[in-house]
């Protein structure tokens, strides 16, 4: 485990008993490199940007941060955003398991997909953690559903992501309904350039949390194979999709999610493998709510060996035995590649990525979109003899 060598504990933070006996029970024994950064500073009041790679255990850091400023006699003090439905859900189980020794602690989630009135309901009862998904925490905010006067700390998880432009007039719209003085921490692995401005907006002389030791993706081995182009996309499906079947018979692996660029594509890969004798489990946005919810715990709860997604996913998800993630078609940028690949090694695990590129213009295009990360990745050819554990 590449984090043994952190020995520094929770203990030397400062937190309440009800917070370290809820790390404990949780079985977190040794903070991560961005909790023993990001934590302390957190306390002490600080807006944060914090920024490390997939799997590091940022979900802790402003977990324990929004825990320890509560006052659970006052209502509504933490609102958590986030992009999509799958990683509100997980969040709210993080925030429950290590606030388990907080008598009275409410913490709720509010995710579009899901009846309304159910959430209306839950909001008018005492809530001290909101979790939520930007649309519908807007919606009920501007239904004046939620009473944010007591809201001293606001966090966006998948930070980056939610200042997109689909998300931006919602995010805007929640910030302004808060009380002007608060703390904000923004999180990802990513904090491309294009969104300092808005960045800037957010948070007041912000501490940036990036530890340098966070060097947990160090367990992933980046792999690329190739697949012969072809100008009919039946047949490319079926070239990529050989290619498939022969990298997971090939390769031992514990969980695996596939990551496919469109919807139809993820369904269509789903038959393809269950004819050739792989189950596989799929999720993607058209999906009912309840459905996609139901597809990603049946990952984590290591109940299917196979997920295939679309980038829906590729952000946020937490499952530890993942070890294998393939893209199937290769992602539109080197941020969505960091976030897709950083599904497998989480928290010091080893894991492996592969993409299946078509030769050619793909490849040249491909490598480009990774020039930003080339320093930091070595992507070797996957048919090399020591790469078949
Ligand atoms: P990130 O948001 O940085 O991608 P997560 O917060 O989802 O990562 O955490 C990744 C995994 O690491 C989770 O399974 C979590 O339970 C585990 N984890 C986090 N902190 C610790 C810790 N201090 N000790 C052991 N496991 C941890
Ligand atoms: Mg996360």
């Amino acid at each position: 485990d590449v984090l043994t060598c952190y020995d520094t504990s929770f203990n030397s933070m400062m937190l309440s008993t009800y917070t370290l006996n809820g790390l404990t029970m949780t079985g977190f024994s040794k903070p991560s490199p961005i909790q023993l950064l990001g934590i302390p500073l957190g306390k002490l009041g600080f807006d944060l940007i914090l920024e490390a790679k997939s799997g590091t255990g940022k979900t802790v850091v402003f977990s324990t941060i929004a825990l320890e400023l509560l006052n659970l006699q006052k209502g509504l003090q933490v609102i958590i955003v986030t992009p999509t439905r799958e990683i509100a859900a997980q969040i709210c189980d993080v925030i429950k398991q290590i606030g388990s020794h907080f008598e009275g602690l409410t913490t709720e989630m509010v995710i579009g997909g899901l009846p309304y009135r159910e959430d209306v309901e839950k909001v008018n009862k005492n809530v001290h953690i909101l979790i939520g998904t930007p649309g519908r925490l807007k919606h009920l905010i501007n239904d004046k559903h939620i009473n944010t006067c007591a809201v001293r700390l606001f966090v966006l998880d998948e930070a980056d992501k939610l200042m997109e432009n689909s998300f931006q007039d919602d995010i805007k719209c929640i910030h302004k309904a808060l009380p002007g003085k608060k703390q904000v921490i923004l999180s990802s692995a990513t904090f491309p350039e294009s969104i300092k401005e808005v960045v800037d907006d957010l948070v007041e002389e912000a501490q940036h949390v990036c530890p340098t030791t966070s060097n947990v993706l160090l367990g992933i081995t980046h792999k690329v194979t190739l697949v012969k182009y072809n100008s009919n996309i039946v047949k490319q499906t079926e070239n990529r999709f050989n290619e498939l079947a022969r990298i997971l018979s090939e390769i031992e692996f514990k969980q695996c999610v596939i990551f496919c660029k469109y919807q139809a594509r993820v369904s269509q890969l789903h038959k393809m493998l269950k004819k050739s004798n792989w189950p596989s489990d799929l999720v993607y946005g058209k999906q009912a709510q309840t459905v996609r919810l139901e597809a990603l715990k049946t990952l984590q709860e290591y109940k299917c060996r196979i997920l295939i997604a679309t980038d829906l996913v590729s952000r946020g998800i937490d499952a530890k035995n993942v070890n294998l993630v393939i893209n199937f078609e290769p992602p539109d940028n080197c941020e969505t590649y960091l976030h897709r690949i950083g599904r497998s090694g989480r928290y010091g695990s080893i894991g492996m990525a592969v993409s299946i590129i078509s030769e050619g213009e793909e490849f040249v295009k491909f490598n480009k979109m990774l020039e930003p990360i080339a320093h930091t990745i070595n992507i070797q050819n996957f048919w090399t003899k020591e790469n078949i554990t």
